[in-house]
């Protein structure tokens, strides 16, 4: 195929990344964007197949089954709480395949007309972080299917320095000699080990963080393997990916009010994840906390001119966002204003509840950030919290001493009447009692967030 054609259509499928990327970043535009993404990798493997530089067809075809069947099954039976799972273990693929391709081509040699440095430090690069992020993805996977516990051990910072020293030394040698393949081998074990030891030690809690920044690696380490194989556009779209995956961690840490460093070094998950001892909820709930009815509900509700529904990754657990459009559908027709409060890390990814949200077709335009709607909530009637805990909970604001202080929350506490479903007082994901269910206007609809919601349009329709 004419290399500048193929240059032309692999500038055209980086331009249809750029535009897809930037298409998800607004619900209205995201479906858009998602299939511009998918048209610019659809281009992009059709020229790369198309380009003689591919090895046998029988074994890429092998290789797309395989892969087809696996996904096809993961993503068919993975649960909507589950994704940060199927995330990691895609972010783990993705490092591994970058490392292994690079490995190929030194094996290979370096190509004649490339620099040999450039062709070297980058599947050095290539193979560190690639393998990093295997290993680093498959610890998050066990951790967030709880198959792995916390390991602390001492002089942690030390070990993980030395281990990371190692793999330099294996990418020195390998660019002072690139036919010493050996070395590559070293630097995978050793970024192997690397990966496993530096996500061991962080708290369960923090893995959707980690995942995020691992998906960053993974970018990187295919814009390495770009260098490697000389191919633009996987430069691009592993730039694009390393890139985002940076902002989107950074995001999360802000919108938990954490530093980056602090989650990859510090102790706050392993302190207060998994819902283990929650100290202080029997002095904040005892004797304060008021329960109610679908009946009672259907009545209150009777009056209302607003409402904001603030949803949590319990809403997700019950599967409740089709009962909970009724709802709004329902309340709407008797002249009622419903919007959605998103809390930018409500659920267990970034853009969960906004996905969920889409799934039942709820209008986009009903769905508020945390900065639109948190001035609109002392002017709203209800406040219908469902299966959220941590993201409305008044002590990041109220008490420095929190694990969780500084974190933005939604301030639903403001509207005149809080509802509140869940099926217990539970805590969240961070593990402390929420002042939230005590206060004054606060009333407790205990149960499962769907079959509540199915109660609750069934009384309002008798009523
Ligand atoms: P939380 O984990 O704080 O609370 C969820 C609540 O849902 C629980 O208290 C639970 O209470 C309730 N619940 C569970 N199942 C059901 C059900 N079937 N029906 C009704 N309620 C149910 O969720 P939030 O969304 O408020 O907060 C998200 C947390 O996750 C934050 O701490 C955030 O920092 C963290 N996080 C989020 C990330 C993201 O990107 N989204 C990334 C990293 C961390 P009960 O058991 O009583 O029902």
């Amino acid at each position: 195929m004419n290399d500048a054609l193929i240059k032309i259509a692999y500038l055209v499928a980086s331009v249809l990344f750029i535009v897809g990327l930037k298409g998800l970043t607004h619900p209205r535009t995201a479906v858009r964007g998602n299939r511009l993404g998918a048209m610019g990798m659809f281009l992009a493997i059709v020229v790369t197949l198309v380009d003689q530089n591919v090895l046998t067809y029988q074994w890429i075809v092998a290789g797309i089954a395989i892969g087809t069947i696996v996904g096809a099954v993961l993503a068919i039976r993975i649960q909507m709480t589950a994704m940060p799972e199927l995330v990691a273990l895609f972010n783990g693929f993705g490092g591994v395949a970058s490392a292994l391709v690079a490995g190929g081509e030194l094996v290979k040699g370096v190509p004649s007309g490339v620099p040999a440095i450039q062709f070297t430090i980058a599947a050095g690069l290539s193979g560190l972080i690639g393998a990093v992020t295997l290993t680093g993805s498959l610890m998050a996977f066990g951790k967030l299917r709880g198959d792995i516990g916390d390991a602390k051990y001492p002089g942690e910072q030390l070990v993980k320095l030395l281990v990371a020293a190692a793999c330099v030394f294996c990418i020195v040698m390998i660019v002072m000699d690139p036919t010493n393949i050996m070395f590559y081998w070293y630097l995978m074990i050793a970024a192997s080990i690397l990966g496993i030891l530096a996500v061991i030690g962080i708290g369960g809690a923090d893995m959707p963080v980690v995942v995020s920044l691992l998906n960053s690696y993974s970018g990187i380490a295919a814009a390495a393997t770009g260098f490697v194989i000389s191919n633009i556009v996987l430069i691009v779209a592993g730039s694009l990916v390393g890139a985002s995956g940076i902002i989107l961690t950074m995001i999360m840490c802000k919108a938990m009010n954490r530093s980056l460093r602090n989650v990859l070094f510090g102790t706050w998950g392993d302190d207060v994840a998994g819902g283990g001892v929650v100290a202080g909820a029997d002095e904040i709930y005892a004797g304060k906390v008021k329960q109610t009815s679908a009946d009672e509900l259907a009545m209150m509700l009777d009056g209302i001119q607003s409402m904001m529904i603030v949803p949590g990754y319990g809403l997700a657990v019950a599967q409740a966002q089709h009962t909970v459009r009724e709802l709004a559908d329902l309340l709407k027709s008797r002249g009622v204003d419903v919007k959605y409060a998103i809390h930018p890390v409500a659920g267990r990814m970034p853009g969960h509840m906004n996905v969920l949200l889409a799934e039942a077709d709820v209008p986009y335009d009903d769905l508020l950030e945390m900065d639109t709607a948190n001035p609109m909530f002392p002017q709203t009637d209800v406040a219908l919290v469902l299966g959220a805990n941590d993201v409305v909970n008044p002590m990041a604001r109220e008490d420095p001493t929190s694990p969780i202080a500084g974190m933005p929350i939604l301030d639903c506490d403001k509207a005149r009447t809080v509802i509140i479903v869940k099926r217990s007082l539970s805590p969240g994901f961070a593990g402390i009692p929420n002042p939230l269910f005590a206060l004054d206007n606060s009333l407790m609809f205990f149960g499962d967030a769907k079959q509540n919601m199915i109660d609750l349009v069934a009384a309002l329709k008798e009523n």
